[in-house]
């Protein structure tokens, strides 16, 4: 936990730097919070991330989100799929609830004009890692199958590991790449975290060119839309998954400062999703430590 005596100095920035925003008082009011701290691009929930399926969205709120988006000029925008979605699921009656709340999410970024839906790829339960992805090769396939011509893309996050939850390797998520019918609308998230609890060594100079390349030869940089930049409680490998502040957890400043230089992924947004009070200066804190170890 970050505490401070004074308020942080909030800056402006030309970096895509950002982080999640609650949606607490209407689907908008994500903007106006980003805009309040000078996020140039924030994810969000399009609902309550605890809630199978929510209401439709009335024209109205639409309308609000999209005006409140060009005038915030926060973009791009990335929606994170609710946690109660595993598209592995073993059991019957969640996977049918998965599969159409994650169709549901497709429509909801959809119609909010949101281009990326970032989503865990899915716990395989026991059945096993190669079935796990069968599964959500599937379960991709039928919700793509009902979506066709959405612009959206759904992009698979790379994950600590943690129980039995897939895409903690490259080649995991590159087999459901390969997989699915139209591999055009699949794209990918770094969590910088999650993917350091795996096992790939980003503190180090040398860990985090080799973690890059091996990123590069196995999806592809064209494929990458998005970092989730969180620092980890937890050590290299622990596949846990615990994010801390930047540069307080067992990644350091130096992974940070890496990424933050690196001209390749400097059209790509970067999103925190670190712990936070209502006012947000944590974020302040954490964005401004980011911008400052730029070159
Ligand atoms: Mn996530
Ligand atoms: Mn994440
Ligand atoms: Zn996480």
């Amino acid at each position: 936990m970050i505490t401070l005596d004074t308020k942080p100095e909030l800056q402006t920035t030309n970096v895509l730097l950002g982080s999640h925003m609650s949606i607490a008082g209407g689907i908008w009011t994500a903007l106006e919070r980003g805009k309040k701290i000078n996020c140039t691009t924030i994810q969000l929930f399009t609902k309550n991330n605890n809630q199978w399926l929510a209401k439709p969205f009335s024209e109205g709120e639409i309308d609000k989100f999209k005006a409140e988006t060009e005038k915030s000029k926060i973009a791009p925008l990335v929606a994170h799929d609710c946690y109660l979605i595993n598209l592995a699921s073993s059991k019957k009656d969640i996977l049918e609830k998965s599969r159409n709340a994650f169709l549901d999410e497709l429509i909801r970024c959809e119609q909010l004009g949101i281009p990326y839906l970032n989503f865990h790829p899915g716990a395989h339960l026991g059945i096993g890692i190669d079935d796990g992805l069968q599964r959500i090769i599937e379960s991709l396939n039928w919700a793509h199958e009902q979506t066709k011509n959405f612009t959206v893309k759904s992009v698979l996050e790379t994950t600590a590991g943690q129980g039995t939850n897939l895409g903690f390797r490259f080649e995991q998520l590159r087999t459901i790449i390969d997989g699915v019918d139209e591999p055009e609308r699949m794209k990918v998230c770094i969590d910088t975290c999650h993917i350091f609890a795996a096992g790939y060594d980003i503190a180090t100079e040398e860990g985090y060119e080799k973690t890059m390349k091996e990123f590069n030869s196995v999806i592809g940089f064209e494929n990458l839309v998005a970092f989730h930049i969180n620092d980890s409680k937890k050590g290299l490998g622990s596949r846990v998954d615990r994010h801390e502040h930047i540069g307080q957890g067992m990644i350091g400043e130096l992974g940070f400062r890496l990424l933050m230089n690196d001209k390749r992924f400097a059209h790509i947004p970067k999103i925190l999703e670190t712990p936070k009070s209502e006012d947000m200066h944590e974020d302040v804190v954490n964005m401004n430590l980011l911008k400052s170890f730029i070159d």
